[in-house]
């Protein structure tokens, strides 16, 4: 015979299916939703238990994103919304430099990363050592990191920046060259939007650099109508047949403001999903590539990550400190960057060539 306790389970399984699928069909079938629903109710259960919160990247597969996340967005927003709370636990659904942002940000809280295999090429691409080498190669210019970087990076930079208010970041040094790590795409658009030149590291997101200008040329022929957005770290001709360039954040922004009928978002392909979900009157059609790094976050490993409180994610606290500067460098600069919602802000840009 059922206990009161299996039944409540039951119930409560049943009404994370049902809510799971109300807000993800028809992009999610019934029989996957009830497959989530039991790992969506025992995550819930272990956040009330251990005072934990989901910090859910935008890149996250729908189920983490709308099934356990208590905040969504962009990294660095992510971290300081969660400082913001009074959890003693911080699960982060995102790759491993975002862990570590989160634990810069929150260094008092415990940060779990679920899966420690989940890296990034862009991260990969460059090392604390790189960086103090080409400041030997270029002395007195000022190092400029975009923030999906190591902490050891960061610690070896002079300023971090998020892809949306990198322009803002460089102008803001006033100086006419500044080292720019390790996006080269990102890089180029920054240089051709502030006029300053900058020395590139040859750095790729391994999900943004397979975008090419004839794949959306093709793509615009077979959609008639179709906005395309596209994320900076997009090759160049990628972005010059965009209608409009920018991060994750500012594309959501965009979609919100402008409801086009018919929009592609040139980024990893989750992405379009999640933002698909809140606006089911618009029809996202998509090319899009997956990062294998994000998909490495399944609602198992949430939930093995909050039962055991691992992987725990520590930083030395000298090189946190340095690492915590150059992000807060930042802040003062673009000082509306974290709103107290905590979402990054930034003037829209349009691309080039639209
Ligand atoms: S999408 Fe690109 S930048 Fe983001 S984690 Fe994956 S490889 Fe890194």
């Amino acid at each position: 015979m059922e206990s009161a306790r299996e039944q409540g389970t039951r119930a409560a399984v049943a009404a994370a299916a049902a809510a799971l699928h109300q807000r993800l069909a028809p992009g999610m079938t019934r029989a996957e939703c009830e497959a989530h629903a039991p790992w969506v109710v025992r995550i819930q259960e272990l956040k009330r238990e251990r005072r934990a919160v989901v910090l859910a990247h935008n890149y996250m597969a729908p189920e983490i994103f709308h099934g356990v996340a208590d905040l969504k967005g962009d990294s660095l927003a992510l971290a300081y919304q969660a400082a913001e709370t009074d959890a003693e636990v911080v699960v982060v659904a995102g790759v491993h430099f975002m862990a570590e942002t989160a634990k810069l940000v929150s260094p008092e809280k415990t940060v779990l990363c679920p899966d420690l295999r989940a890296g990034c090429s862009l991260a990969a691409s460059i090392t604390a050592a790189d960086v103090r080498a080409l400041r030997q190669q270029h002395p007195g210019v000022p190092v400029v990191t975009y923030v999906n970087t190591s902490a050891a990076v960061k610690a070896e930079s002079d300023i971090c920046c998020t892809s949306g208010n990198a322009v803002q970041v460089v102008r803001s040094l006033g100086v006419p060259r500044v080292i720019f790590l390790p996006d080269a795409y990102l890089g180029q658009w920054v240089a051709a939007q502030s006029g300053v030149e900058l020395i590139l590291w040859q750095g790729h997101c391994e999900v943004h650099e397979r975008f090419s200008g004839e794949q959306l040329r093709t793509f615009r022929a077979a959609h008639p109508g179709v906005r395309v957005l596209a994320h900076p770290e997009c090759p160049p001709d990628a972005l010059a047949e965009a209608d409009y360039v920018g991060s994750t954040a500012e594309m959501i922004r965009y979609v919100g403001a402008e409801r086009p009928p018919r929009v592609a978002l040139i980024t990893e392909c989750s992405m379009s999903d999640n933002v698909a979900a809140g606006f089911p009157e618009l029809e996202f059609v998509r090319p899009c590539t997956l990062c294998p790094h994000m998909k490495r976050l399944t609602l198992p490993n949430i939930a093995s990550a909050l039962e055991r409180l691992e992987q725990r994610v520590e930083i030395e606290p000298a090189l946190a400190e340095r690492a915590r500067a150059a992000v807060e460098r930042m802040l003062a600069i673009t000082s509306s960057a974290v709103s107290s919602a905590g979402a990054p802000r930034a003037e829209p840009r349009r691309a080039a060539a639209s």
